[in-house]
C-alpha cells in the first residue's frame, strides 16, 4: 500500500514535513476530509480547526487556522496561516488570546474589530482543542482552571 508524503508550510516556516503518513483528517470547508493514499487531486480550503495526522499506528493532532490543501499523487502540501502541533502549544497564550477575544465581541458595539475578535476567538478556541486532544490521549491531569 502507497504512503503519504506530508509537507505543511507557513509563510514562517516549514511546520511538519514527514513521508509514510498513512491518513490525514482535515478540518475542509466543508467538513472533515480524510485523505488517504491514491486519493484523487484536490485543491481546496480549510477552516480552522484541528488536523490529524496518522503514522504507523501513532496521530498527530495539529491546529490549523485556515488555509489550502492540495492533493496530488501521494504528496500532500498544505499552506496554513498558523498551525502549530497540539503538544507545541502555549495553553496560557491561547487562553489570554480567547479572553481579549470574547471581552472585545461582549461590547455591543458592531465594529469591524468584532469580525477580527471573531477570528481570533475561532484560532484560540482550535488551538485550545488542540492542546486538549493530547493532553488526554497522554491521560495528563486537566489544567487548572481559567482565572
Ligand atoms: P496571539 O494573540 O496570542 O498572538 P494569534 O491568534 O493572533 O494569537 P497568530 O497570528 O495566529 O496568533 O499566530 C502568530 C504566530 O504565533 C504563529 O507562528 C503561530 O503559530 C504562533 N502562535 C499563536 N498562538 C500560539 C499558541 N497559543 N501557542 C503556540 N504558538 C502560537
Amino acid at each position: 500500500m502507497p504512503k503519504l508524503n506530508v509537507d505543511i508550510v507557513t509563510a514562517e516556516k516549514l511546520v511538519y514535513s514527514e513521508e509514510g503518513v498513512d491518513e490525514l483528517i482535515v478540518p475542509g470547508i466543508e467538513g472533515e476530509l480524510g485523505v488517504l493514499p491514491l486519493h484523487a487531486p484536490l485543491l481546496t480550503m480549510i477552516q480552522p480547526g484541528v488536523l490529524r495526522i496518522v503514522k504507523g499506528g501513532e496521530e498527530v493532532q495539529m491546529a490549523i487556522t485556515g488555509g489550502f490543501i492540495e492533493v496530488r499523487q501521494n504528496r500532500i502540501t498544505i499552506l496554513a496561516d498558523a498551525a502549530e502541533r497540539g503538544d507545541e502549544i502555549d495553553v496560557t497564550r491561547a487562553e489570554e488570546a480567547r479572553r481579549r477575544a470574547q471581552e472585545r465581541l461582549a461590547t455591543k458595539e458592531v465594529t469591524a474589530d468584532m469580525l477580527r475578535a471573531e477570528a481570533a476567538l475561532k484560532r484560540a478556541l482550535v488551538r485550545l482543542k488542540a492542546a486538549e486532544r493530547v493532553r488526554r490521549r497522554r491521560g495528563g491531569a486537566p489544567p487548572p482552571p481559567a482565572s
